[in-house]
């Protein structure tokens, strides 16, 4: 279904906010996306599950929700590539790879979203990122109307990062992605939560840990609604972090092969005081301090101004800038977190 529609987007987006477009796409072929490329405006904007974007304003751009369904596998001895199309649920696709016996993606389970969103942001979890099991991505470019097939290291993966974030947004969207999956599996228990499954961990063994983790320690947005991590893991230079390292012997910290340091989001905000902080409709998780939540009716405005507050406040006390991981949708685009100046 390729005709445009206004449209009231609480229940596209996983923090229940409400925001209104004035035309909504929703293709489901190929044929779809090149008979609504003439009519796109400028900005438009691609929506997956709508579980890592906040809507700023009370209007977004217009929005484009890719419809493609379907998951294929083509055995290949020692591996399996396996097709998910973009709007297949990722959880569900995690799921079927693991009854198949295609394994690699288990530290991944849970994690809200579609197939096509994974890439953007080259989600990752519990020591796994897509970046280490994708085989390739295809992508459809508007003004062109046409497939481009991109390789993994086509695809310029950071961490949560990708060239469909820097160089390719705003011109296409993601159709389709393959994997590269093993049949024959090692674990990767380095996280703490994993490490005691020992090395003889099945798969399935493995997914229903990574499962009860995340259910133990991460509000349900269904019961409250939420878009997971708002803020990405700082990393820091050596003299940033040696410094830190005096003042707080406690804090948490993780190597980078680059010789710096990956600091946790979450400690920092938590050591601001901020666990269970509340302003008004919305707050700080009360477990999970990297998620910020919406009791209820709060507005995107709302979400906003504490994301500014949590970054203010982390800032004053470690002089480090937080980053959203969470994509800010105002009425003309994305936007960065704007700092509150002291
Ligand atoms: P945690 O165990 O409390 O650890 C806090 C942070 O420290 C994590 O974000 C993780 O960074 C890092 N970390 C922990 N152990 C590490 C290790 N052995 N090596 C390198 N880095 C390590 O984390 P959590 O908040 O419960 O989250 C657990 C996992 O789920 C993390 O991988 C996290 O990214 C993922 N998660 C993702 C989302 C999302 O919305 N994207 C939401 C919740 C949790 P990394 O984040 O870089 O792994």
């Amino acid at each position: 279904m390729s005709t445009p529609q206004a449209l009231q987007l609480s229940p596209e987006n996983s923090f229940s906010i409400q925001s209104d477009c004035q035309a909504f796409y929703s293709p489901s072929s190929i044929e779809q996306l090149t008979s609504i490329a003439p009519l796109l405006d400028e900005p438009f904007y691609v929506l997956g599950a709508g579980t890592n974007t906040l809507f700023v304003d009370e209007s977004t751009p217009t929005i484009i929700h890719p419809d493609f369904h379907g998951i294929n596998a083509n055995d290949c001895g020692d591996h399996v590539l396996v097709t998910g199309q973009c709007a297949e649920n990722w959880h569900q696709f995690v799921q079927f790879c693991l009854a198949n016996g295609y394994y690699g993606i288990e530290n991944l389970a849970l994690i809200p979203g579609s197939i096509g969103a994974a890439p953007v942001q080259n989600i990752g979890a519990y020591g796994v990122e897509l970046a280490d099991v994708l085989d390739s991505v295809t992508w459809y470019e508007f003004s062109a109307q046409t497939l481009h097939r991109f390789s993994n290291s086509e695809c310029q993966f950071g961490y949560r990062d990708s060239i469909f974030k820097r160089e390719l947004f705003g011109k296409g969207l993601i159709v389709s992605v393959t994997l590269k999956l093993t049949k024959y599996w090692q674990p990767t228990l380095s996280y703490q939560g994993l490490a005691e499954l020992g090395e003889q961990a099945t798969p399935e063994q493995v997914f229903q840990q990574v499962v009860d983790l995340r259910r133990s320690k991460l509000p349900d947005p269904e019961q409250l609604a939420n878009a997971g991590s708002f803020f990405k893991n700082p990393v820091v230079d050596q003299d940033k972090f040696s410094h830190l390292q005096q003042n707080y012997p406690d804090m948490p910290f993780y190597p980078q092969p680059t010789g710096k340091y990956k600091l946790a989001a979450g400690w920092l905000i938590d050591q601001c005081g901020l666990k269970g902080f509340r302003q008004g409709k919305v707050g700080v998780h009360q477990h999970q301090a990297l998620v910020l939540v919406n009791y209820g009716q709060a507005s995107g405005q709302d979400i906003y101004r504490l994301a500014q507050h949590v970054q203010q406040l982390v800032r004053q006390k470690f002089a480090i800038s937080l980053e959203p991981e969470v994509r800010l949708l105002t009425s003309h685009g994305l936007i960065e977190l704007a700092e509150i100046k002291n």
